[in-house]
């Protein structure tokens, strides 16, 4: 199995630009408490959301919500369940917005830029863990789930695999991608759809990049790709309940990344353990990399900006932690603790 860690934060820093505008954190914050509130009025959830034994205990409480860490494999619960039309409002075609601000680069110079700066290198940590695993990686057939508007499609493509298409829920996100792509490689399904498309699915290497925590049953979807005999590899990245979680919790004025806006749930590095078991993948090579020093970089930079007795004192903060974050971020990779992992996993069968 082969690690990697870390990854310069400069992207991170660019994309997240916007977010250090008190104005954009601003609306961020409100689409939060509006996303928590309809959380908020959906069923409890008394089950953990990724193994079903019973919850018990609180960790924490945030916006009048309950979390706590599965007693049986170690994931992090909200204890209320997202229902389709949480998941709708928060990233279907009627959203409110945050993932269409977010992720929708409709400009075509930003599109090339992410898939460039995100996407490409995710394809490259694919390929070498394909290659070293004996394939030959333009041979293969690829499909991604929750593709968004085509970037890793996109990415894919421009790294030199041809056989690609890309599944997602949002119709006008499929609209873009492939006017993006210029090509018809995306295609719609609807949320209920998931598992049978991972079941019936024509592809050697399958992607879940930030999509399997949006799952209904994330469980079900591993099943179903073990069930089918056609895939073989998964790239998957999930985003983990790590120091940038409770940056979030300290900082509730700040534009929340990790919880909320339909993140319900976090993997830990036990349950990640516990889904590999049950759905029998080995793991053959990991990347980790996150998020968290940016979230305390710029929680307390717009923490400091949002008070009037401490705003001058914010450039003084940029100073002083700017050149430092990488190796800070490092550090919290190397020990496995960032806000994200990506994997690449063989099925056993
Ligand atoms: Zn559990």
């Amino acid at each position: 199995m082969s690690e990697r860690f870390g990854k310069p934060v400069a992207e991170y820093l660019r994309l997240q630009q916007a977010f250090y505008d008190l104005a954009e954190n601003d609306k961020l914050v409100a689409a939060l408490a509006a996303s928590d509130r309809l959380y908020r009025g959906g069923p409890a959830r008394t089950q953990c959301k990724l193994c079903t034994a019973a919850l018990a205990g609180r960790l924490f409480r945030r916006a009048g919500i309950d979390y706590s860490l599965c007693p049986t494999c170690g994931h992090l619960n909200g204890h209320y369940q997202d229902t389709e039309a949480y998941n709708l409002a928060n990233y279907g075609d009627h959203g409110t917005g945050h993932y269409a601000s977010i992720y929708q680069d409709q400009a075509r110079e930003a599109y090339d830029r992410r898939r460039q700066d995100i996407y490409e290198p995710k394809v490259a940590f694919l390929i070498d863990a394909l290659r070293a695993a004996g394939e030959q990686p333009e041979q293969l057939a690829y499909a991604d789930f929750g593709a968004g508007t085509g970037h890793l499609v996109a990415a894919m493509l421009a790294k030199g695999l041809t056989r690609v298409a890309g599944y997602e829920v949002s119709q006008a996100q499929v609209d873009l991608g492939n006017r993006m792509i210029g090509r018809e490689l995306m295609a719609g399904h609807g949320l209920a759809e998931t598992l049978v498309l991972a079941a019936n699915v024509q592809a050697d290497v399958v992607s879940s990049v930030f999509h399997l925590e949006h799952v209904a049953d994330p469980l079900g979807l591993m099943l179903a790709l073990r069930g089918n005999a056609r895939v073989r590899y998964l790239l998957l990245a999930v985003p983990l309940f790590s120091p940038a979680t409770l940056l979030q919790l300290v900082f509730p004025e700040v534009m929340p990344r990790v919880l909320g806006l339909g993140h319900t749930h976090l993997f830990t590095p036990s349950s990640l353990r516990w889904l590999f078991a049950r759905a029998g993948v080995e793991t053959l090579a990991e990347w980790w990399f996150g998020g968290d020093m940016v979230d305390l970089h710029r929680s307390v930079g717009v923490h400091l900006a949002q008070k009037p007795e401490l705003a001058p004192a914010a450039p003084a903060w940029h100073a002083m932690i700017l050149s430092a974050l990488d190796e800070l971020q490092l550090a919290i990779d190397r020990a496995k603790l960032s806000s994200e992992v990506h994997l690449v996993l063989r099925f056993g069968r």
